[in-house]
């Protein structure tokens, strides 16, 4: 059995003590939200923080509070299992609701909440498995080694983005608010994401994450779809977000697609939604963005499935996306 290392625990009670805590512990210390990912990741010593600071007992970050006319603002303490239950994201943001849905067991999404789905460690084959066989490898350079063993002659780590709602969100076009004990700020989702497996956030480590934003629905609708090998739980080897504003005269104005589960960052393929826009969401532009996506998608062999196939799945499970977003304008 792998059993937990010694660390301190705090858990404050408002967001103002959490980010002071977290400046006291420095480079030792780490938030913890639901701890689905961080208590097995500190089990395989993946991670390893002295000091975790729970934000669980934070009532202010379990709120959700808006509606699709204003926009939407839910607390990063907010439950996955709330996400999914919510009247007003599944009236005004169904998407998101399904998406949440999609993520791993009922269990783990009564735990897991959104804000450390959006955070989730970056994951890979060499990485994600306990101390022992880590060691039997010499350890990769995400953890403790030198060499990538995805990519040997690569200065970068490769592991990959795997949350299913982050593509989702950038395709929204969400916000998230940082909050440090030097003031606060609101970024776009997209610019959350650093294209590397180590470095895979443009956040300070300090920040705590309070909310996300969601903007008013304002005629675009969004859909969401994922490759995974088992359908009762798995974490995405692909995800595809898409998401469109149709006009009144039924042609796309706008258009998103987004891929997860195949590099470290979320991957906005433009010329998808370039592709898509200017006319109707017709089969046409949908075999166009699908392409798009398939020449984009560049998946290594650090996942479950063969890089080949998850490159090949791109082209349907686009389509897929894109059929279902067009038969719920129709
Ligand atoms: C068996 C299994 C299957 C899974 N399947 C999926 C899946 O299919 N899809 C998927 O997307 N995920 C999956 N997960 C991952 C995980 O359960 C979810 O992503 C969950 O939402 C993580 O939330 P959490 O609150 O438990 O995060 P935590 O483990 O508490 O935190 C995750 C990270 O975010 C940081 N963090 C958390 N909250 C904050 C905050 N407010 N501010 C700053 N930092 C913060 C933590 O320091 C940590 O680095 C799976 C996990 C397991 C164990
Ligand atoms: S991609 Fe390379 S460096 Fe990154 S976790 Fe995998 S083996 Fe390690």
């Amino acid at each position: 059995m792998m059993r937990l290392p010694k660390f301190a625990y705090c858990a404050p009670k408002t967001v103002g003590e959490a980010v002071r805590l977290r400046g006291e512990a420095g480079p030792a210390g780490q938030f913890v939200a639901g701890g689905t990912d961080l208590y097995p990741n500190m089990k395989r010593r993946q991670q390893t923080p002295e000091t975790v600071i729970s934000v669980g007992r934070i009532h202010e970050l379990r709120r959700i509070e808006g509606d699709g006319k204003e926009g939407l603002r839910i607390g990063a303490g907010v439950s996955l299992t709330e996400v999914v239950e919510h009247p007003v994201v599944n009236r005004d943001y169904p998407s998101v609701a399904r998406a949440a849905r999609l993520i791993s067991t009922p269990t783990l999404r009564n735990m897991g909440t959104i804000g450390g789905n959006l955070l989730l460690d970056t994951r890979c084959n060499y990485y994600d498995q306990n101390y022992e066989w880590r060691r039997s490898i010499n350890f990769c350079m995400k953890k403790d080694g030198e060499v990538c063993w995805v990519a040997p002659g690569s200065p970068k780590c490769w592991a990959v983005q795997s949350s299913d709602l982050v593509p989702l969100m950038v395709a929204m076009g969400a916000r998230v608010r940082l909050v440090s004990t030097v003031g606060d700020r609101l970024v776009s989702a997209a610019g959350l994401y650093n294209d590397d497996g180590i470095d895979y956030l443009h956040k300070r480590p300090e920040e705590l994450l309070t909310e996300i934003h969601l903007p008013p629905v304002d005629g675009w609708r969004a859909v969401y779809k994922k490759l995974r090998r088992r359908g009762a739980f798995d974490f995405p080897v692909l995800g595809v977000a898409a998401a469109v504003r149709v006009g009144d005269r039924g042609e796309v104005e706008e258009a998103k697609v987004v891929l997860g589960g195949v590099a470290p960052a979320p991957l906005e393929v433009e010329a998808a939604g370039k592709a898509l826009a200017g006319g109707p969401l017709d089969e046409g532009r949908i075999r166009a963005a699908a392409e798009a996506c398939y020449l984009k998608a560049r998946p290594l062999d650090n996942t479950d499935h063969l890089m080949n196939y998850r490159k090949q799945m791109a082209r349907p499970f686009v389509m897929r996306a894109l059929e279902e977003l067009r038969q719920s304008l129709s």
